[in-house]
This record gives C-alpha cells, sequence and structure tokens, in this order.
C-alpha cells in the first residue's frame, strides 16, 4: 500500500496528463483531470492509490464475479470457511484479510509454474484449454453444442462468429448469404466487426463503420418505444413483424445471423419485453437464419439462470462468453458452436488444408486453468441460487427509488440494472445534456463510496456475484443518497 497522503498526492499529480490513450475516455479526462487509479481490491470493494474504499457497483466492467467477501465478526467467517471448505492455507489467509477469491488466484500461480504458455495451433494444444471445452459443452444445456472456440475476449468471440458463419455459408456454396443483423443500442464490442455489429452511434461516428453487412433493426425497449397502449406482447409482436419486413425487403437469401444480447447491457440494461424471443426466433427459422447469442455479459448467473438462453428460452446456434467466464481475472472469450456448423467446418477445414483462423493466445492455458477453476466455484456454490437468494434485495430495494420525479425508469433482473433519469417520467423528456444529471448522480456515488456506470442519463450496476446483503443494503443507500442529492 502507498502509505502516507503525501506519497499518494505525488502519483496522482505524476499522472495528470497520463501517457495511455485511454479507452472510452475524453481527451479533456486525460489531461485535465487525474485519473481514478484503482490498486486493489477486496471482494465487492476496490481501493484507489489514496486509500479510498469503493463498493464496486460494476463488477469491475461487469465481469469480476467471485471474490471473498469480508468477513466482519470471527463467527460468520468460520461459517463461510466451513461453507465453502477451502484449503488450509487459504483458511489461514482469509480469516486475516478477505479480499480475491484465493483459489483463482491459487489456479493461475499454479498454471504459471507448470507451463505459463502454450498455443493450440496445428492441434497442439494444452490440458487446461482441452478440459474447460468439455465444461462448457456440458454446463451450457440450452440446446447441445458441438465445438468451442477460444479467443481472449468478447469482441474476439464475435469477430470469429461473424468469420464462422461466412466460412459456414461459403461451404455449404451460399456464397450470398451473408449479412447480420443486430440491433439498435446492442454493445457487442469494440474490433472493427464487433463494433459493426454494435449499435451505439458514439461507436461508429468518425470510424467509416458499421460495415456494409450489418442491419440493425429495433431496440426491444418497451419503455421507451411502445406506442400508446401497446402492450409488452403487442409492443414484441410489431418488432418481430419488423425483423421479417427488414428480412423480406434485404431478400432472406442474403441474411445470414442475427445476433442479440439476452438482456441488452452497456446499451443501457435492457431486459427483453415479454414473449419478445418467442416471437423473434420463428421468424429466423422461418428464412433459415443462424441466431447468436451474445452472452458476455449475461451467462453463468447475472441473470439468477447459468445462461440467459435458459431464462428466455432462447435456442443458440451460436454462443459468445467471456468476462464471468474467468471471474475478469485472466483476459478469456469463447465461442460455442452448434454440431451442425462445427460438422461443416470440420469437412470443409478438411478440403482447404486447415480452418485458417485464431489467436496466439486462444485457450491460454492459465487463463483457462483460471476458467476451469471459476466455473468449479460456481457449481460448488450453486452460484445461481446465491444470485437467486440476493436479487430481490438487490432490485426491490432499488425499485423502490422509482417514485422519485427525475427517475424515468428503474429497469433490471438478476443482478443486472439500470436507471434512466427522465424530466415527467417520460422516455419524451430527456434532461438537457449540458445538466449533466448522471454524471452528478455519478459523481455523487462515488464521492460517497461507490462506484456505478454512468453512460449519459443512464446509470448501469451488476454488482459481484458473491455480494453480500450488508453491501446490498450499502449500495442501495448510497444510490439513496445519490438520488436525493440529484433532485
Ligand atoms: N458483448 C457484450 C454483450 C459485451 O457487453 C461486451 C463488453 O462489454 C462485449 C461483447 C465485448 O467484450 P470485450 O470488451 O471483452 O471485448
Amino acid at each position: 500500500l502507498h502509505g502516507t497522503e503525501a506519497s499518494a498526492q505525488k502519483e496522482d499529480s505524476r499522472f495528470k496528463g497520463h501517457d495511455m490513450l485511454a479507452p472510452f475516455t475524453a481527451g479533456w479526462q486525460t489531461t485535465d483531470v487525474s485519473p481514478l487509479i484503482i490498486e486493489r481490491s477486496e471482494g465487492s470493494y476496490v481501493y484507489d492509490i489514496n486509500g479510498r474504499k469503493y463498493l464496486d457497483s460494476l463488477a469491475g466492467l461487469w465481469c469480476t464475479s467471485l471474490g471473498i467477501t469480508i468477513c466482519t465478526n470471527t463467527n460468520s467467517c468460520s461459517a463461510y470457511i466451513e461453507k465453502f471448505s477451502f484449503s488450509k492455507l487459504v483458511k489461514a489467509r482469509l480469516e486475516f484479510v478477505g479480499g480475491n477469491e484465493p483459489r483463482l488466484v491459487e489456479a493461475a500461480t499454479k498454471q504459471l509454474n507448470v507451463l505459463p504458455f502454450y498455443h493450440s495451433f496445428w492441434n497442439r494444444t494444452t490440458r487446461p484449454s482441452l478440459e474447460l471445452a468439455k465444461e462448457l459443452l456440458e454446463m451450457f444445456t440450452a440446446r447441445k453444442m458441438g465445438k468451442v472456440f477460444f479467443t481472449n475476449s468478447g469482441s474476439e468471440a464475435n469477430d470469429t462468429q461473424v468469420k464462422l458463419v461466412w466460412y459456414y455459408n461459403n461451404a455449404l456454396g451460399r456464397p450470398d448469404k451473408k449479412k447480420f443483423i443486430a440491433r439498435s443500442k446492442a454493445y457487442h464490442g469494440s474490433t472493427l466487426i464487433s463494433a459493426s455489429l454494435t449499435g451505439l452511434p458514439a461507436m461508429h461516428q468518425k470510424f467509416d463503420i458499421p460495415a456494409p453487412f450489418v442491419l440493425h433493426t429495433d431496440c426491444p425497449h418497451y419503455w421507451r418505444y411502445h406506442l400508446p397502449g401497446e402492450t409488452e406482447e403487442e409492443f414484441s409482436t410489431r418488432l418481430a413483424k419488423n425483423l421479417e419486413d427488414l428480412i423480406l425487403k434485404e431478400g432472406p437469401e442474403t441474411i445470414a445471423a442475427f445476433i442479440a444480447e439476452p438482456v441488452m447491457g452497456a446499451g443501457g440494461v435492457i431486459p427483453p419485453p415479454a414473449t419478445y424471443f418467442e416471437k423473434i426466433q420463428p421468424v429466423l427459422k422461418k428464412y433459415d437464419i443462424l441466431f447468436i447469442a451474445d452472452e458476455v455479459i449475461c451467462a453463468f448467473g447475472r441473470l439468477g439462470t447459468m445462461f440467459g438462453c435458459d431464462k428466455y428460452n432462447i435456442k443458440p446456434d451460436l454462443v459468445s462468453l467471456a468476462k464471468a467466464l474467468s471471474s475478469g481475472y485472466m483476459a478469456i472469450g469463447a465461442v460455442l458452436v452448434s454440431p451442425e456448423i462445427s460438422d461443416v467446418i470440420h469437412s470443409q477445414s478438411n478440403k482447404l488444408g486447415s480452418f485458417a483462423h485464431g489467436f496466439t493466445y486462444s485457450g491460454h492455458p492459465v487463463s483457462c486453468a483460471v476458467a476451469i477453476e471459476t466455473l468449479k466455484i460456481y457449481k460448488e456454490r450453486n452460484i445461481v441460487e446465491q444470485v437467486n437468494s440476493i436479487s430481490s434485495r438487490f432490485q426491490d430495494g432499488l425499485k423502490a427509488y422509482s417514485d422519485s420525479p427525475i427517475v424515468g425508469e428503474i429497469r433490471g433482473t438478476g443482478l443486472i440494472l439500470s436507471t434512466e433519469f427522465a424530466d415527467n417520467k417520460s422516455p419524451n423528456d430527456p434532461f438537457p445534456p449540458e445538466w449533466g444529471v448522471g454524471a452528478y448522480f455519478g459523481a455523487e456515488c462515488q464521492e460517497n463510496g461507490m462506484l456505478v456506470r454512468v453512460a449519459g442519463d443512464t446509470i448501469m450496476m451488476s454488482p459481484p456475484f458473491i455480494i453480500s446483503p450488508r453491501e446490498v443494503d450499502e449500495l442501495i443507500s448510497i444510490y439513496g443518497e445519490a438520488l436525493k442529492a440529484t433532485e
């Protein structure tokens, strides 16, 4: 730890005007103000270099699902240790420190000592990548999947999806079936192709994207887009009809795939309206269009089911995973591929000599070792049950603020939620952007010891799966205070 206030201040000024071209950061932020420098974490909390503690309501970037919640008294600590049967070494550490998930630290360290790296090209590979692939195929039960392709991130997973689908359609002799349909406000990543799939204008402006093969259909946000008197079900019917109209306009023979997050994340946490996926899926089936489920945020318990597909009865052809796959401890992503697609790829690659796609770190053994241990912990601790046991406290506690005059909508499910500020509680009456309502609320939270995600006047939260009832109460209390100050 950086001991004195003085040394921390020194570091602060050294990094003002720092050397990083920082992701999703405006130029003035890196020159005019010091960055918030996070130095260490403990369970649901992070600490900055000045030793200030923050409840991390977004779990890093929707990813750090596991950690150890600090035990405030010895009895509850022992019960916790007993329940999760930690090793002796871990027990000793836990009783005094708490903090990050020791089993994941152990898994990484062990793998680093044995084999820090080997690749998975040319049929050479490592045991952790093979074991993780097997485990993922067993865990995903919404439908049977055939193969797993490893990436380093969610963006690479979605880029890989596009290449897989093109390769598949080329192999089937359908060279024209190449277009993708994504949704407005979707977030699918930041690389050229995944940012094209993304439906957020800020991600396209000045980057010469989206690519012409990407089309965008309606955002399924009922509160914002429903017509007067329209029920959720009717709204879903209209959106499914609009999707079909778009497919017919473009020509079904040109549309390869549709990509969707089960609950939209970075676009503002938008759960689907009633019957949405029920109505979308038959339209895709009718025109032989593949369904790609982008589960990068939703998978592994976030929504109160192991996968978002389980919650909404989605039967995908391809699935993208990342983030909670390793609890964010190591960079890893994965694509699950249906047997129908993987069989075609298999025979095509036989003809061509190889499936010429991959990354140096596809199936990185340390990332895979950490992911294997993460999945083991999810199972042992019944993470889905754990999320369900805490999620109503989180959802109900925050939604109780829906009556605030500056709140338009509070929405969410499981351990994911957003608040959209609006005047007159109406989506048609946004506050003037120069008022900076969302930014003010976010700064109030930070001042009071909590980090939230701010996107304009929408505030997003997705706390770690291990958040305790006491921490949820603290989160709600800081939220309430910030709301009062913002009103
Ligand atoms: N897909 C979804 C749904 C995401 O939320 C994200 C990131 O937030 C991505 C893809 C991109 O993942 P990454 O940032 O790991 O490239």
